[in-house]
C-alpha cells in the first residue's frame, strides 16, 4: 500500500504524518514524473486551489491527474483539494479537476472569521473532530455522490465513485479515522 500526496503547496506534510500513523508509506507528488509512481490512492490537500490549479497547468500535471483520478486512480480532497475535485466552483469560470458531481462555494464562511473548530457525524464512522479553515461547504450535489457529513446545514463531505472529499482538515485532528475510511474503503479494493 502506498499513497501519493500532491505537495506542491499547502498541508501536505500533515496528511503524510496521518498515513504514517496507519503504518501507511507516502511520497510527495512535485512533478509530471512523481505522477507515474505506482500508488493505490492519492491525497490532495489543503492550501490554496487557485495557486495549485495554476502550478498544475503549468507544471503539465492537470491532465494526467485528471485521467489518472477518472481511470479509478482513489482520489481524498480536502479543502482546497475538494475544491480541485469540484465539476462547478461559484463565481469561477472553469474547474480544475473538475470530475466530482459537486458545486462548492469557497471560503463560504467568510474570510477572517472563517476557521473553526466542531465536532460532527461522519456517515459510518461517527462523531469526529473537524477543523475548518476558510472553508468551502459544497451547495449542490448530483450524480452519484453520498453525503457523509453536515455542519450547520451544509454539506462538508461526500464521495462518489473512486473520489472522498472534506471540506474540513481531518488532518489537523486528533482522530486518523477520515484517512483510515479512505485507505479502506477505496484503496484497499
Ligand atoms: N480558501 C481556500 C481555497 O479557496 C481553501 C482553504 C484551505 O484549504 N484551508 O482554496
Amino acid at each position: 500500500m502506498k499513497i501519493g500526496v500532491l505537495a506542491l503547496q499547502g498541508a501536505f506534510i500533515e496528511h503524510r504524518r496521518k498515513l504514517e500513523e496507519l503504518k501507511i508509506d507516502s511520497f510527495e507528488i512535485r512533478n509530471k514524473k512523481d505522477l507515474n509512481q505506482d500508488m493505490n490512492g492519492i491525497i490532495l490537500p489543503g492550501g490554496e486551489s487557485t495557486t495549485m490549479g495554476k502550478l498544475l497547468r503549468e507544471l503539465y500535471m492537470l491532465e494526467s491527474l485528471k485521467s489518472k483520478i477518472k481511470e479509478g486512480l482513489p482520489a481524498f480532497g480536502t479543502c482546497a483539494g475538494l475544491i480541485l475535485l469540484a465539476k462547478d466552483i461559484a463565481e469561477n469560470p472553469e474547474p480544475h479537476i473538475g470530475l466530482m458531481n459537486i458545486s462548492v462555494k469557497r471560503n463560504a464562511y467568510g474570510r477572517q472569521l472563517g476557521s473553526f473548530f466542531t465536532e460532527a457525524e461522519f456517515k459510518g464512522i461517527g462523531k469526529i473532530p473537524m477543523t475548518f479553515i476558510r472553508a468551502p461547504y459544497i451547495v449542490k450535489v448530483d450524480g452519484q455522490v453520498t453525503v457523509l457529513s453536515e455542519v450547520e446545514g451544509h454539506i462538508v463531505a461526500a464521495e462518489e465513485k473512486n473520489m472522498l472529499v472534506s471540506s474540513y482538515h481531518p488532518e489537523l485532528t486528533s482522530s486518523n479515522k477520515v484517512h483510515q475510511y479512505f485507505i479502506e474503503k477505496f484503496c484497499e479494493k
